[in-house]
């Protein structure tokens, strides 16, 4: 007479946990002792009667984890996963909590039907510790039942919910799906469909779940997964390596620890989100890490400390950064004036000196400045901060209508300035809930984004000389109020529907390590050199060409010389200066003329009249155009633009000075111009993840368009208001 495992519900739990007094209870203590098959663990068995029907009990052998350290451990796992009973009453010992919820973690992330029994609830109460079992239940979304086992306390409600579950869900669950961090989460996004598409072990297991057993190197599984497909799990092992080495060099640690930590993080951030009223005091595990989030995650200090640190960032970044920044910026125009002066052909001159060197070089030129910022957030997320930060403004986000996990894309698309809307967007993966998830990824890229930097740098440099962090800083903080607006308005609007419940994961604090830190500096700023001398290179030649042609007609061309044969032929008389005067103001004429009535400028002209009230000029629209291609753009066609534009002006060298000498360039324009760039449409790169991860040209058109709209009414807003103050 022995029930399908599947009707069969598992008692799981620590050792000590109160699982036998609890199996007892429900028995009767009728249970059947004996072996599992070829195992020398103890296999108790027995019949529950419950509201008149019958329920066969497992008591599983007592362990803290599922990985393959000990036999108890394997046949727990086993039973779960491989005879799958049709729901867990997993027995926890309330007054270690975080400790008992580590298996708990185990088992959702194996996908097993769970209902939570807080068992000693009697020693809780003594000791004065309060358990909010309603938070627990909603941040978990698993059913908590507080209990006092050796008085079978509020065990008979534990097992009808089960019986239900496993009626429900015939013994299988959602599996639960954290975050270990970037390197890890990027490791398993890699491996996960490995494991998926060859169908390796996936009978019992979730294919993430196998993946996660490589990169902890839990031999069991490993072992038969070779046995099943030798191919396939040798990449899996290459990819496992891949992520050791990382993680060794960045953090001097490796994934079993890496991912036990986040465990850890996962479980303290529940605790501290509203079930522990003293979580501090009864974490155990992070004591010294709770001690400094005590201050830096505190409700007033917390959200303190946070802007003097991203204020910090900016003042360092711009101090330290603007020494640098006068190396690069005369290494380009010394680079610009010695290659010309080698290029005899009069269009190759012009395409290598104002089209490459000008776009590009206006681009490099920030390196350094960028690199110091990429230091400086290696720090701060190496050093487990970020994870803070992202947990405090989970608060301010849920009244934005956005998920608490709608912070890791925000961040990463610039929220700390100097992140990139692509992976951002990409981010946003990891939220459940699909409205939170189109506003988060609609919103993205309103952040202040590293391609962005550069325009603001140049601007707020230019015009706000005394300021220049506080004002970075201020864009900064900008870009996070639009996004936040916008996305509030989708929720309300175009997005609605309800919140779900989040669960944030806290690493423990850790030193950060200064290869760590270089090695994540370094593979950010390549990634933005390498953009300068692909895309960015393209892009400015491209934008050269319209700049450049047609160019001037033959008649034209012939005024212009006739015009300068008109000067040379008075020249008796006049001082040299007076000559070259002359000279260079016919030649100014000429090129404004000629980029007049290149492509570009006709392109610049024709939406002039959109721009106007936003104070932008043709030469500012067709930088802001070439800006969908790419932010970086903007910087570089200006370059271009300018360099075009104006010959030979010798004080003038940089594009910075181009601009201050320029009197039609005013606060009022700079501003406005910044407004704009913050808020219009996402680069066309980031246009096509959105419509890869969203899965709709409509959402991309709406962003673009939107985007736009939003934007040219700011900029105009902000251009008639600032040019009337002035
Ligand atoms: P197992 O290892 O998980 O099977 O745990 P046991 O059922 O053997 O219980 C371990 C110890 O905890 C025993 O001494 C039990 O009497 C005790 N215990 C079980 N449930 C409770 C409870 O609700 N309150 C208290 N104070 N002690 C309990
Ligand atoms: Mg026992």
């Amino acid at each position: 007479m022995t029930a399908s495992a599947t009707e069969a519900i598992a008692i799981a739990g620590n050792p000590n946990s109160g699982k036998t007094t609890a199996f007892n209870r429900y028995t009767g203590a009728r249970q059947h002792v004996g072996n599992y098959p070829g195992i020398t663990v103890e296999k108790k068995d027995g019949t529950a009667h419950l509201d008149g029907g019958n329920v066969t009990l497992i008591d599983l052998p007592g362990t803290y984890s599922l990985t393959a350290y000990s036999l108890e451990e394997v046949v727990a796992r086993r039973v779960l996963a491989e005879d799958r009973p049709g729901a867990v009453i997993d027995v926890l010992n309330a007054g270690v909590l975080d400790r008992n919820l580590y298996l708990t973690v185990q088992m959702l992330e194996l996908g097993s039907p769970l209902v939570i029994v807080l068992n000693m609830m009697d020693e809780v109460e003594k000791s004065g510790v309060k358990i909010d079992i309603r938070r627990l239940e909603e941040l978990t979304g698993i059913k908590c039942f507080g209990a006092v086992a050796r008085k079978g306390q509020g065990l008979d409600e534990a097992l009808r919910a089960a019986v239900e579950l496993a009626s429900e869900r015939k013994g299988r669950g959602e599996p639960l799906e954290i975050s270990y961090g970037t390197e890890i989460d990027l490791a398993l996004q890699k491996m996960t469909p490995m494991v998926g598409d060859a169908k390796l072990l996936t009978e019992y297991y979730p294919a993430r779940w196998v993946a996660l057993k490589f990169l902890e190197g839990d031999k069991e599984v490993v072992e038969r997964a070779v046995a099943a497909n030798p191919e396939v799990s040798a990449r899996l092992k290459a990819a496992t390596d891949e992520v050791t080495r990382q993680l060794r060099v960045a953090y001097n640690s490796y994934p079993e620890a890496v991912i036990a930590d986040y465990r850890y993080g996962w479980i303290s951030s529940i605790l501290r989100n509203g079930v522990l009223e003293h979580a501090g005091d009864v974490l155990e595990r992070t004591a010294a890490s709770d001690k400094a989030d005590e201050v830096l995650t505190h409700r007033f200090v917390g959200p303190l400390i946070l802007l003097a640190v991203l204020y910090g960032m900016y003042y360092i970044t711009i101090e330290v950064g603007n020494i640098p920044l006068g190396w690069t910026e005369s290494f380009f125009s010394w680079l610009s004036d010695s290659v010309g002066s080698l290029i005899s052909s009069e269009s190759l001159n012009s395409l290598v000196t104002d089209g490459v060197i000008a776009g590009v070089g206006g681009v490099l030129g920030f390196v350094p400045l960028i690199m110091i910022m990429f230091f400086l957030i290696s720090i701060l997320e190496d050093s487990g901060y970020m994870a803070r930060v992202a947990y405090m403004m989970d608060r301010v986000f849920r009244v934005f209508g956005l998920h608490g996990a709608s912070i890791m894309p925000f961040i990463i698309g610039g929220g700390i300035a100097g992140g990139c809307a692509v992976p951002g967007v990409m981010a946003a993966r990891t939220l459940r809930s699909p409205r939170e998830r189109l506003a988060t990824i609609l919103t993205v890229p309103f952040m202040m984004c590293g391609a962005k930097i550069p325009v603001f740098l140049l601007f707020v440099g230019i015009f706000f000389d005394k300021r220049q962090a506080l004002y970075m800083f201020m864009f900064t903080l900008l870009g996070w109020v639009a996004a936040l607006l916008i996305a509030r308005a989708l929720r309300s609007t175009l997005v609605r529907g309800p919140a779900t419940p989040f669960v944030m994961e806290l690493p423990p604090y850790r030193y950060p390590i200064l290869s760590g830190v270089l090695l994540h500096t370094w593979e950010r700023t390549w990634q933005y050199i390498k953009k300068a001398g692909t895309v960015i290179l393209g892009i400015s030649i491209l934008i050269w060409a319209g700049m450049t042609y047609p160019g001037l007609t033959d008649e034209q061309e012939e005024a212009v010389h006739a015009a300068r044969e008109a000067v040379m032929a008075n020249a008796a008389g006049l001082p040299d200066e007076e000559v070259s005067r002359r000279l260079l103001e016919i030649d100014n004429r000429a090129a404004q003329q000629d980029l007049d009535q290149s492509y570009a400028g006709r392109l610049g002209k024709l939406v002039e009249p959109l721009t106007r009230g936003a104070g932008f000029n043709w030469q500012t629209n067709i930088a802001l155009i070439g800006g969908v291609a790419a932010k970086e753009v903007v910087i570089s066609t200006l370059g271009t633009a300018y360099s075009l534009g104006s010959v030979g002006e010798e004080e003038a060298s940089s594009l910075a000075d181009h601009i201050e000498a320029d009197p039609t360039w005013t606060t009022a324009n700079a501003m406005s111009l910044l407004f704009f760039t913050l808020l219009y449409s996402p680069c066309f790169v980031t246009l096509l993840v959105i419509r890869q991860e969203t899965g709709k040209w409509r959402w991309t058109i709406f962003c673009l368009v939107f985007n736009l709209a939003l934007a040219l009414g700011v900029a105009t807003a902000v251009y008639q208001v600032l040019s009337r103050l002035a």
